[in-house]
């Protein structure tokens, strides 16, 4: 069995734990074998957070905290992690793949002359060797690949790689390490959010996206109301957001978020080639259109020809008496 050291970023947002954070200890896990997994977390007052690290699998935290590290810069951090790097050595560093880990991971790779692996959906171990296995144009096709030399580093996608059980029984060594952040050349100011600012779709479980078929933003409603009872969020097709129904951040597809929740429910989309581009590798995928003849019928594992204005309503009907 290998026995590698292996660092995993940690992320925050809106004052708790991204849950793709566990994917990410579970990830590192799988690239250590019998070695140590370290989450790193990165911030202002973060020492509440590395408990529930080490619940997920983490064996040990690293905390390093500054006031300049209050939001997340790529430049900061990555002063953050290269003083971390320096004095663990690692074998192996894994981030999740959200806009900080797409920003960071390649800055790190290229200044620790390290192989990196993006948008990893699967980790398998075969004896000694490492296989990754990410999704290539748009998920038409698999890549799997290995990193031959050196620093192993890997960003992982969101709802592919299940966490550890959670066992806030673990325990696990915390310490902080001390560093001047100084000289950056971004910082944040302010930040603004938008209106739609809630769960994330990119790591929600539960879907429920509207189309142009949804006609307005008051169409919008009946689609909330089922995320509502089914415990999930509300997301669109670009169709939905150009027409002005509902806000760019909800937007899934080609040009939106990529999303893979364990159940995806399109309500009035046709399902353009660009659209099934983000949510085609959901786990289940119900749609409901009025035209027998839509396209995202042939990717749905289930399919309800009908207006959604009356199949909604119903469905969240059922879901209450349950
Ligand atoms: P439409 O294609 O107009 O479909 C509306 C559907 O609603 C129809 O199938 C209709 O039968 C159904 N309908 C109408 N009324 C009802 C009702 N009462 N009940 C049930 N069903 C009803 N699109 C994306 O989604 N995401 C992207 O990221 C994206 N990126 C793009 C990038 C590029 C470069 C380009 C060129 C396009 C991109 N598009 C993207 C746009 C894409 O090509 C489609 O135009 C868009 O997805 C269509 O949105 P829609 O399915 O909501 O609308």
């Amino acid at each position: 069995m290998v026995n590698r050291n292996v660092l995993v970023l940690g992320e925050l947002k809106s004052g708790s734990l991204r849950s793709v954070s566990f994917e990410a200890i579970a990830a590192a896990q799988e690239i250590a074998g019998n070695g140590q997994v370290t989450a790193i977390l990165i911030g202002e007052e973060i020492q509440g957070y590395s408990d529930e690290m080490i619940a997920y699998g983490a064996d040990r935290v690293l905390t390093v905290e500054h006031k300049n590290l209050r939001n997340a810069t790529s430049d900061g951090y990555a002063q953050a992690l290269f003083k971390v790097m320096e004095e663990e050595q690692p074998d192996g560093l894994v981030f999740a793949h959200t806009a900080l880990g797409k920003d960071l991971a390649p800055r790190v790779a290229s200044r620790m002359d390290a192989g990196l692996v993006s948008d990893v959906t699967g980790i398998a171990r075969e004896e000694e060797t490492i296989v990754f296995t990410r999704p290539l144009f748009s998920g038409k096709a698999i890549e799997k690949k290995v990193i031959t030399e050196g620093l192993m580093m890997a960003t992982i996608r969101p709802n592919n790689i299940p966490p550890l059980d959670r066992d806030p029984s673990r325990s696990g060594k915390v310490e902080s390490i001390d560093i001047e952040i100084e000289n950056l050349r971004t910082m944040v100011k302010e930040i603004i959010h938008s209106k739609s600012d809630g769960v994330d779709l990119s790591e929600a479980k539960i879907i429920v996206a509207g189309g142009r078929g949804v006609k307005s933003a008051e169409g919008f409603g009946p689609l909330q109301e089922l995320a509502e009872v089914l415990g999930g969020t509300v997301g669109a097709s670009r169709g939905a957001c150009d027409a002005g129904f509902c806000d760019y951040s909800l937007q899934i597809g080609q040009t939106g978020k990529v999303v893979t929740p364990d159940l995806y429910i399109a309500c009035g989309i046709s399902g353009a080639i660009q659209h099934l581009a983000g949510m085609s590798n959901s786990k289940l995928i119900i749609a409901i259109n009025k035209d027998p003849e839509a396209n995202i019928f042939h990717i749905a594992d289930y399919g309800i020809v009908g207006d959604l204005f009356e199949v909604v309503p119903a469905l969240v009907e059922e879901v209450k008496q349950m």
